[in-house]
């Protein structure tokens, strides 16, 4: 620790760091920021900054108000589209109470908590996100709409188009921020897009996602674009979800792999996707948090609406993907219902504590998912067991509000906070009249 603090200050001085902004994410998952002159970086690692929590959504009642931001050197990034003068940095940050106590409704020490039991258990989570986004001309519509920057569809190379150029520079920043990118193209929809991130531990990975929106967003702006994470800009088009690898290590041993499982597919692997399926329904109003996440979960083009799991099977909510022979190391469980807009620190949270539910438990996994599931009767389904995912904020809410699971690993304060900021989100939309009843309606009643 002493050596990583020892690092960042002689960085700061040896580049001449000008600001070093301190980060961390509410719990609706907006990053925050606070710009600290270098020679209070010191001060900032000894004794954290105080700030007033409840001015933050979510993040403390009014009544216990002051809060201290203690940034993690570990975390230390000079930030790349500032430039060479005067060059900014960046931390994360972890919040405490006044008196050192982690504060309960920091995403950030929720996600600890997490990964704190399942270390009790020997197990080391890592995730890899597939993030989509969608390039809009600007963030206002035209007859309603949101304009895209081309009309290009999936792994389409679009000569001379805006969205090449962008992801190479965005790679390019992420690159330089330390964040390893696998992959990125041109993703199904007109102006959206695709970058995979390089796994990393679920922390690592959860900060990763943060610093991803931001560098997006700014490459966006130095490209006169506008870049949206919202689930389901476009009617007509897919949205964009934020599928998510999973993976537990015990060491240095991958505990999903199993030469001779089922898809090679250990027991363990086989019990944590037995623990997301079956409690899926009721950690969905976090991993989708908005009105507009559902439009996408039900609006086809390959997001998940039922519960189920497959091998190659693009319909199933979880995915157990191929992977080379002799890459053990590499086998992983994809969760697809979690959207590009979920605070990643709870929703991973939550989906860690699911795939562990079924562990303990020992659930036994169901029957693997085939055909289309999209296409079958809702008589079929039922007759297969396929269950279904909420079908609104409002259901998805009803579910979450019954979940020890959901209370017990966010804490009652982020519990409840999300419920109460997400039912006034659903009571704003369900008084709205839209377009739809007056397109539909108007004319004819
Ligand atoms: N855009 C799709 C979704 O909303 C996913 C497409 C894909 O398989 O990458 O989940
Ligand atoms: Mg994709
Ligand atoms: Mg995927």
């Amino acid at each position: 620790m002493d050596k990583q603090r020892d690092f960042v200050l002689r960085t700061i001085e040896e580049r001449s760091v000008k600001f070093v902004r301190l980060w961390f994410t509410d719990v609706v998952g907006t990053l925050k920021s606070v710009a600290l002159a270098p020679a209070e970086v010191e001060g900032a690692f000894n004794e954290g900054v105080g700030f007033d929590g409840s001015a933050i959504e979510g993040l403390t009642r009014t009544n216990e108000a002051d809060v201290l931001a203690h940034p993690d050197p570990s975390t230390f990034q000079i930030l790349p589209w500032r430039g060479e003068i005067d060059p900014t940095a960046r931390m994360f940050c972890d919040i405490t109470t006044p008196d050192g106590q982690p504060a309960v409704a920091d995403p950030r020490n929720v996600l600890k908590r997490a990964l704190a039991a399942a270390a009790d258990r020997g197990f080391t989570f890592y995730t890899h996100p597939e993030i989509e986004f969608y390039l809009l001309k600007s963030s206002k519509v035209e007859n309603g709409v949101p304009v895209p920057v081309d009309s290009a569809g999936y792994f389409d190379n679009v000569p001379g188009g805006t969205a090449n150029d962008f992801r190479r520079r965005s790679v390019r920043m992420l690159e330089d921020l330390g964040i390893s990118v696998e992959f990125s193209h041109h993703e199904a929809g007109p102006g959206q897009n695709e970058i995979d991130l390089r796994y990393a531990d679920a922390l690592t990975t959860a900060d990763n996602i943060m610093t991803f929106r931001t560098v997006v967003k700014e490459v966006a702006i130095e490209q006169g674009v506008y870049a949206t994470f919202m689930p389901k800009p476009l009617t007509a088009h897919p949205g964009s979800g934020m599928h998510t690898h999973m993976s537990l290590f015990e060491g240095d041993t991958n505990a999903f792999f199993d030469a001779s499982g089922q898809y090679q597919l250990s027991t363990i692997g086989k019990q944590f996707v037995a623990g997301l399926l079956r409690h899926a329904p009721e950690i969905t109003a976090v991993t989708n948090q908005f009105v507009n996440s559902y439009k996408r979960l039900w609006g086809g083009d390959e997001a998940p609406s039922y519960v189920t799991w497959g091998h190659n099977n693009r319909s199933a909510l979880v995915r157990v993907p191929l992977y080379k022979p002799g890459k053990g190391q590499s086998a992983r469980v994809e969760y697809r219902a979690i959207d590009s807009a979920a605070n990643p620190y709870l929703s991973y949270a939550l989906l860690l504590a699911a795939g562990l539910k079924g562990i303990e438990n020992g659930y036994e996994l169901p029957a693997e998912a085939e055909g289309d599931v999209w296409s079958m009767t809702p008589a079929e389904r039922k007759a297969l067991g396929y269950g279904s995912l909420p079908t609104s904020l409002d259901h998805a809410l009803t579910l979450m509000e019954d979940s020890e699971l959901v209370a017990e690993t966010l804490g009652e304060q982020v519990f409840e906070y999300v419920l109460a900021n997400k039912r006034r989100e659903w009571a704003g939309y369900r008084a709205q009249v839209t377009p739809f009843e007056l397109e539909s309606n108007l004319e004819i009643l």
